[in-house]
């Protein structure tokens, strides 16, 4: 039997913008997006939701038709917001794309999206522009998006330029969205390559959203001394890039339901984050497991004053329970751990806010969710025994954008989410994560999908096969390339070449950094398809002698 929280709590059932702002009610004055740097420079809510409808209507005036995607290429500011709600808000939908990505990348994101519009911050303009020629995206559907006023630059606006009126947007309500829209209306697509294959596009509903900021939070305030309703003001540290959706659900939509404000770097740099944490006194951050080695490792973290942090949850990544009690115990501050997907909107597993675990464990399952652990025989295994994940709840997305061959293969035949994280569970119901059977790769907390950079290798003259997988240490993985060299070509490139090639075609987190090996041939099963689990055992190996 699938395991169901033991938790039940009310979700609105709306549209993400009237779920922050109800019709009738008065916005909020205060800041709560703040530049990090120049903080004087922030958005209320009551701002934000001017800017959000102004740029709904002025994307409304370009004639772009409901459900249609508007791509955001940018570092994070405090106008992401903006964007994240304002295109949501207004019946499109928000994709973001990380401002690391080269033209090649670009283009996939454009193209698998159909994007009718990009936002792009001026900086990044010479790579849209190059992937838009080569999509042949209209030049009028791109706007310069910056969180200050930017020149035209080669015929490109400002988006400042296209936007509705204050009037008009004080104006303008649009109908909330009913239940069952909410249901099945995309508000984000944000990237994923699920348990295999490419990237694809997670299709996250208003309801998913507005679910998932609702479990983060109860489970957040859960076991607290103090009540939910008195909770002692909490700052945060908005580092998590926006185009992921750990960023857009702690930094945008929880920061707005709980009216935190939240302090905005553009990129993360470990010296400003501790500064900032010094000099905002923030008192919770959200992360991943690098940001804890780095608090762990780095001797300048000695050199600020922390002792406003109370509470990191930790995320997105494997995380040890020595290094989980080292930060504990280092800063006296709780490790929170959750466990999460894009497919699942950010997180289904959280442990309470108010419990100091030790444990390693990555908690319970989030409110109104269900749980199985499921065997290599497809059987549910119970307590003690390891089973892949698989969940079913009011987070779990809609399936893939325009691929519903990667839909059908996600869902089990009850309708529950393949997640490809193997785990067991105790007989409270707490989890620990033990292995990832798919073949996704996780650096510095960010997605590379082994199917993505073989598919770039066969490109390479010199490369007659591929496969890609992780090189696990301690508290990284690092992609390592399996390659086969074609015999005319042998002697002619080395492991260093194909190396140096990719890493002029990807953005950084795909470099091949655990290295590229020459073999005679990939270990594939009667059928083809590579034998991942032998690669492992070789990559295993290899990371012993490293
Ligand atoms: P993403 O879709 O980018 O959020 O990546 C999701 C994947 O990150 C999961 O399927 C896991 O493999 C991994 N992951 C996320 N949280 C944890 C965690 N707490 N412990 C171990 N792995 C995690």
């Amino acid at each position: 039997m699938p395991q169901k929280s033991p938790f039940q709590i009310d979700i609105p059932a709306t549209d993400v913008l009237s779920y922050l702002f109800p019709p009738g009610t008065t916005p909020s004055d205060k800041p709560i997006w703040i530049d990090a740097v120049e903080t004087e420079h922030s958005l209320s809510p009551r701002q934000l939701l001017q800017w959000a409808k102004r740029l709904g209507l002025g994307l409304h005036g370009l004639g772009l038709q409901e459900g249609d995607v508007v791509m955001v290429y940018s570092h994070n500011h405090i106008f992401v917001p903006v964007a994240y709600l304002g295109i949501s808000g207004s019946g499109f939908i928000f994709s973001g794309t990380n401002p690391a990505y080269t033209i090649d990348e670009t283009i996939f994101q454009i193209q698998n999206t159909g994007c009718k519009a990009i936002l792009v911050e001026p900086g990044l303009l010479p790579t849209v522009l190059k992937a838009s020629a080569k999509t042949n995206f209209p030049q009028d559907k791109i706007y310069l998006f910056s969180d200050k006023p930017a020149q035209t630059t080669n015929g490109i606006r400002d988006w400042r330029t296209m936007v509705g009126s204050v009037e008009a947007a004080e104006k303008w309500q649009r109908k909330p969205l009913s239940k069952e829209q909410a249901q099945s209306t995309v508000a984000a697509l944000n990237y994923s390559s699920g348990t295999t294959g490419l990237p694809k596009g997670v299709m996250i509903s208003h309801l998913n959203v507005i679910a998932n900021v609702e479990q983060s939070i109860y489970m957040r305030d859960l076991e607290q001394p103090y009540h939910p309703s008195n909770r002692p003001e909490e700052r945060w540290l908005g580092f998590l890039p926006l185009y992921h959706a750990y960023g857009q659900l702690w930094s945008i939509v929880a920061a707005c339901r709980t009216l935190t404000p939240c302090f905005f770097m553009r990129q993360f740099s470990y010296t400003k984050f501790l500064e900032h944490i010094q000099n905002h006194k923030v008192t919770h951050i959200q992360t991943a497991p690098p940001v804890l080695v780095m608090l762990a490792k780095r001797p300048e973290t000695s050199k600020y004053d922390l002792s406003s942090l109370k509470n990191i949850l930790c995320g997105a990544a494997p995380l040890s329970k020595e290094l989980q009690n080292d930060v504990s115990d280092r800063f006296r501050l709780k490790v929170v751990q959750t466990w999460g997907m894009t497919e699942v909107t950010c997180s289904s597993l959280h442990v309470p806010g108010g419990l100091d675990d030790r444990s390693g464990s990555v908690g319970y399952i989030d409110p109104n969710a269900m749980m199985k652990l499921i065997d290599e025989d497809g059987k549910e295994v119970g307590v003690g025994e390891r089973g892949e994940v698989h969940v079913k709840g009011p987070n779990v997305c809609l399936g893939y954008w325009r691929n519903e061959k990667a839909t059908r293969e996600t869902f089990d035949e009850d309708g529950f989410l393949r997640t490809g994280d193997v785990a067991i569970r105790d007989h409270k119901g707490w989890y620990w994560i033990v292995d990832r059977k798919k073949e996704l790769i996780k650096v510095s907390g960010f997605q590379v999908a082994p199917a993505e950079l073989e598919a770039l290798l066969l490109e390479h003259d010199h490369v007659a096969d591929a496969a890609v997988v992780a090189l696990q240490f301690e508290h990284e993985e690092l992609p390592r390339a399996y390659c086969v060299i074609k015999d005319e070509h042998n002697g002619k490139s080395t492991e260093w070449d194909i190396e140096r090639w990719m890493a002029a075609r990807v953005a950084k987190h795909k470099h091949l950094a655990g290295g590229v090996v020459f073999i005679p041939e990939v270990p594939k099963s009667p059928s083809g398809k590579i034998q991942r689990k032998v690669l492992r055992e070789w990559a295993t190996r290899d990371a012993k002698n490293h």
